[in-house]
């Protein structure tokens, strides 16, 4: 019954970095936010507690490294209850075969997400022609192919509860991928984005070395529907959350958060869809 895990055929370590990589930030004192080399992920719980969640799971060969994050937070050979994902992709997906071999936990995405999960689809190749930077150029050295999780990931509740995180909801946000989500909890107004939108121009390597904080629109060489990511940024923005954690980049906060998310919404043909690549075809580039 329980498959052997894979990774994906042409799953490998990639060289890529920031000077955020192996630091983290307290967004709030239960929401820890950490960067494996270019990649956010999210430990979510109170370290006086003990009991936390992880949302998403860093680069390829980045597993010893959560460990030890999370053993540090929350004390030795301490475990999560369960590993949620934003997306798919490989930089969000990296170490969670190891993760979940080690800790023996259930990982959770959404159901249009699950055919990249279960070894049975690859994203569509990245785009390298993008309008964009380095980043982009690298992008066909990416792993593309699906890893199998097997039994071990499951469907999110369509009722948007989000497994041992209670006071988050699970929000559907497409267009970087079909099966996308985003966490929200409404009492501080908290989200967490994944890739629906980015606090680092993702595409351009100084600016992903530096961090430089920019508010941006879903990684572009990725990005394939920017009609639905669109559509879900506008859903993100009416939420008018206080505090963003963010797939790639810094968190963001406050005044910036709100100002910055507004100006991507408004001008989100300009900001955030290349003026050329394969994927960009379907945008309404009129400003409304
Ligand atoms: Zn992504
Ligand atoms: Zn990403």
């Amino acid at each position: 019954m329980d498959k052997e895990m894979h990774y994906g055929s042409d799953y490998k370590y990639i060289p890529a970095t920031s000077i955020g990589s192996g630091a983290g930030i307290e967004v709030m004192p239960d929401l820890f936010c950490y960067t494996v080399q270019i990649v956010n992920l999210c430990f979510a719980g109170n370290p006086d507690h003990q009991e936390f969640v992880i949302v998403d799971a860093g680069m390829p060969h980045s597993a010893d490294e959560i460990i030890a994050v999370a053993e540090e937070r929350f004390g030795a050979n301490s475990r999560p209850k369960a590993i949620i994902l934003t997306h798919g992709h490989f930089d969000h997906v990296g170490a969670v075969i190891d993760l979940v071999k080690h800790w023996d936990v259930p990982v959770y995405a959404h159901q249009l997400e699950m055919p990249f999960l279960t070894g049975q689809k690859s994203y569509p190749d990245p785009d390298p022609t993008v309008e964009g930077g380095m980043v982009a150029k690298l992008s066909p050295l990416f792993p593309n192919e699906p890893i199998d999780l097997g039994s071990h990931v499951r469907m999110l509740a369509a009722d948007g509860t989000v497994p041992h995180m209670p006071d988050f909801k699970w929000i559907h946000t497409p267009g970087h991928t079909p099966g996308h989500i985003s966490l929200f909890r409404e009492k501080d107004r908290t989200l967490i984005a994944g890739d629906a939108f980015v606090t680092v121009k993702q595409e351009y390597l100084y600016k992903v070395i530096t961090q430089e904080q920019e508010i941006s629109g879903p990684p572009r060489y990725l990005t394939t529907d920017w009609k639905s990511a669109q559509q879900s940024v506008v859903k993100l923005e009416a939420l008018q959350p206080a505090a963003a954690v963010t797939g790639h980049g810094l968190p963001m906060s406050g005044e910036l958060l709100t100002t910055s998310l507004k100006k991507l919404v408004k001008e989100f043909a300009e900001i955030a869809v290349p003026d050329y690549g394969k994927y960009v075809g379907q945008i309404d580039r009129k400003t409304h």
